[in-house]
């Protein structure tokens, strides 16, 4: 860190602050991370008249999803749009997307958030290049109480390798999980070999039949995870192999049936999201992909020939996986509490999601992927005005939606603003997946195929 600088008039002294109730100081309220549910969160709070500053880490808005901008999402533009941000968006020169269309990774930022930062409301708000590092309670760390909730935050950033300061009076995470993503091994734990073995392991989406396709034609490539990015890997690579019938396609997962990893299919409220486990399913049973089922992996390793070895256990079995040039991991992610540690926060313990809507997402529990909605209520931390929403607010579990993330800023913007009637009002009608199992704990082997019943675990 080259420089220590305090952003000039951002900080109130302590005597200013003292006496004063938290709202009333002239502060902004902090949103960290300019993806789909930061920027709608900015929307949301704008439209209350609330001021707000945007602290976004990457280059541009929407970083995360820029680097699977050629992916092609499963929910059409209905249900991407946030509708505070539609109405600020309408009122100037937008070219609103057709809301039946599904647009790729690419499309959602250049003809949504991109134009949705440089409306005047927004534009000046915005600070990219500009990473928190560490927030806590002026002049008061975790451990103190007293007078807690009337002092401001105190936000730590690195923006182009100075450190600055900022005050808030609420603050908002919506940094997501993306860029933080879970190893190979089936244990959780980072191996330094793994690490090291970067230049071979993608972790993520590779453009496979773009700008990434040489690592891939005519390779060997084992596909790590059972989840939708992993089915987008394996589907391109399907296509790399109509063209280059050499490429092999290893799909490595833990279910202990394939069929566990196709999800609704057909009766996927969401045809395009029912279409990549119809799509995989024709792949795999067209012999194009070898697949490795109740694999769990031990390490990844480096072989003499430069190809990558994977070593794992299959029902108590050591199976070695052998000559693999390119290894793809599609295992999840997982949020990045480290800066709020001096901020008191209420985790799950086993998701690491908010802690109050842990049992409607966790997939020891049920699998459907359908979330009641929530808001203000269930998101409320222990720091007083401190949320953590998106994709982070699910920690490790993946099912989530932007349109879940719209409906929880719309309600803690409300709340913020003391509109609490409307912030109780919590409704949200999501795509029902179509795949409902319940306590998988105690169902492991049944591939359960009933559809979502508004009684179970999807309503
Ligand atoms: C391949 C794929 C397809 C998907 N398809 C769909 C779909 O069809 N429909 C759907 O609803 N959802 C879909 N999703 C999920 C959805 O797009 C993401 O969950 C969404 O991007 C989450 O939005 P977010 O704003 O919570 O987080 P993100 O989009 O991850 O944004 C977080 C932002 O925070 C910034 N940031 C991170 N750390 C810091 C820091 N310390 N300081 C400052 N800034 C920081 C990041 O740079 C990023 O810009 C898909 C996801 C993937 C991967």
């Amino acid at each position: 860190m080259s420089e220590f600088k305090i952003l000039s008039n951002c900080c109130q002294s302590t005597n200013e602050v003292e006496g004063k109730n938290l709202t009333d100081l002239d502060l902004p309220i902090a949103i960290i991370g300019a993806g789909p549910v930061g920027l709608a969160a900015a929307a949301h709070l704008i439209k209350y008249n609330q001021k707000v500053i945007i602290l976004e880490a990457g280059s541009e808005v929407g970083s995360n999803i820029l680097t699977w901008a050629h992916i092609r999402l499963f929910s059409p533009w209905k249900y991407n749009i946030d509708k505070a941000a539609s109405s600020l968006l309408e009122k100037y020169d937008w070219n609103k997307p057709n809301l039946e269309d599904i647009p790729t990774g690419k499309e959602l930022v250049e003809n949504y958030l991109v134009p949705l930062s440089k409306i005047p409301e927004l534009k000046e708000v915005i600070s990219l290049d500009t990473k928190v590092i560490s927030i806590a309670r002026k002049n008061t760390d975790k451990m103190k109480t007293a007078n807690r909730e009337n002092v401001p935050f105190v936000i730590y950033t690195e923006q182009k390798g100075s450190l600055q300061v900022i005050e808030a009076r609420a603050v908002i995470d919506a940094t997501g999980t993306w860029g933080n993503p879970n190893p190979a091994t089936s244990n959780g734990v980072w191996f330094q070999s793994e690490k090291e073995l970067k230049d071979q392991i993608f972790y993520g989406l590779p453009d496979i039949l773009g700008e990434n396709s040489k690592r891939y034609i005519n390779s060997k490539t084992a596909v790590i995870g059972s989840g939708h990015s992993a089915i987008n890997a394996l589907l391109e690579l399907g296509a790399l192999k109509e063209k280059y019938p050499q490429t092999e396609i290893l799909w490595i997962i833990r279910k202990e049936h394939v069929e566990q990893a196709y999800g609704g299919k057909e009766r996927d409220a969401l045809e395009a999201r029912g279409l990549l486990g119809s799509r995989i399913h024709e792949l795999v049973d067209s012999g194009q992909v070898q697949v490795y089922t109740s694999f769990q992996i031990e390490r990844i390793v480096g072989e003499a020939n430069s190809t990558l070895k994977i070593v794992g256990d299959v029902r108590g079995s050591k199976i070695l996986i052998e000559s693999i040039n390119e290894v793809i991991v599609n295992t999840g992610n997982r949020p990045n509490y480290s800066f709020l540690s001096e901020l008191r926060t209420s985790v799950d313990f086993a998701t690491e999601s908010v802690e109050a809507i842990s049992p409607l997402i966790d997939p020891n529990l049920h699998s459907c992927g359908t979330v009641r909605p929530h808001g203000e209520k269930e998101l409320r931390q222990p720091e007083k005005n401190l949320y953590i929403v998106g994709s982070k607010s699910y920690g490790r579990a993946p099912t989530f939606l932007m349109a879940t993330g719209y409906e929880q800023v719309r309600s803690i913007a409300a709340y913020i603003a003391g509109d609490i009637e409307t912030s109780e009002k919590v409704e949200l009608d999501l795509p029902e997946t179509g795949v409902c199992s319940v306590n998988l704990v105690n169902s492991n082997s049944e591939i359960n195929k009933k559809s979502c019943d508004k009684d179970t675990c999807c309503s």
